[in-house]
């Protein structure tokens, strides 16, 4: 179980996250949703703490941090909770200097201190299942946009983490090269991948989101099974957003 409880994020006088609170459930796609400028990617990076918040507290399983403003953040603890994430950016953010496979190993060696030949037979199978094997060893620059994005969800994956992070996965992507990560992302949840994806892509959500969560002005106006939010949504500001996706 992944759960922000009381979230406070502050960017000097800019107030993003108001006491936010959210639980992703085991085994389920939580789709976070709202305007631009919500809070979504800062709320998304809180849950890694690529983004440190001011005050509240952070949970996956049985890693545990509590923030307070005054209080001293324990590196040790940020890591260990990074580690049972796994994030995948709207722009993909390969390292550009390693090939496909080399990226999918890179913390597998580096971080998990595993063999090349472990990493590289692990990697394999991670790219098998995002269709990318042909591909191995192919540098970034070389790969389109959605064949990138593919091999970013493998890197993702690598270390097994508990929640798989996603930025706006397909926002940067023409439709058709869209689809082929929307299909990755399907798979994975028919898999029962636990994943929290801020998302304006309302045929990404409607696919494979159990949850929905609509943030906006950084507070939660609503949370609820994706077939409830979307079709039969309670309160009025849901309403009208919902009408805005495409
Ligand atoms: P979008 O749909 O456009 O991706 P979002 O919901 O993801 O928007 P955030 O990126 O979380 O929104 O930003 C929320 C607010 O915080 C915005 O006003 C943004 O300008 C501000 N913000 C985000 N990151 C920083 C930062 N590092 N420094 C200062 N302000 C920031
Ligand atoms: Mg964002």
């Amino acid at each position: 179980m992944i759960t922000l409880e009381n979230i406070d994020k502050h960017f000097n006088d800019l107030h993003v996250l108001k006491g936010t609170s959210l639980a992703v459930k085991e085994g389920g796609v939580t789709a976070l949703i709202g305007p631009s400028g919500s809070g979504k990617s800062t709320l998304l990076r809180c849950v890694n703490l690529l983004e440190v918040p001011q005050s509240g507290r952070v949970r996956i399983d049985d890693a545990v941090i509590a923030f307070t403003p005054a209080g001293k953040v324990d590196r040790n603890a940020v890591l260990a909770l990074r580690r049972k994430t796994g994030m995948v950016f709207q722009n993909f953010q390969l390292f550009p200097h390693l090939t496909a496979i080399e990226n999918v190993m890179e913390s597998l060696v580096t971080v998990l201190r595993r063999s090349r030949e472990e990493a590289r037979q692990r990697a394999m199978d991670l790219l098998e299942k995002v269709g990318m094997v042909e591909k191995a060893e192919a540098w970034p620059a070389s790969l389109s946009g959605g064949q990138q994005q593919r091999v970013a969800i493998a890197r993702a994956l690598a270390p097994s983490p508990k929640v798989l992070l996603c930025d706006e996965p397909t926002s940067a992507l023409d439709p058709e090269l869209a689809t082929e990560v929307v299909e990755v992302l399907a798979q994975l949840a028919r898999e029962g991948t636990t994943m929290l994806m801020a998302t304006h892509d309302l045929r990404l959500a409607a696919t494979i989101a159990s949850e929905v969560v609509f943030l906006d002005a950084g507070e939660i106006v609503e949370a609820g099974s994706a077939s409830k939010v979307f079709r039969t949504p309670e309160r009025n500001r849901t309403k009208q957003f919902i009408s805005t996706l495409t």
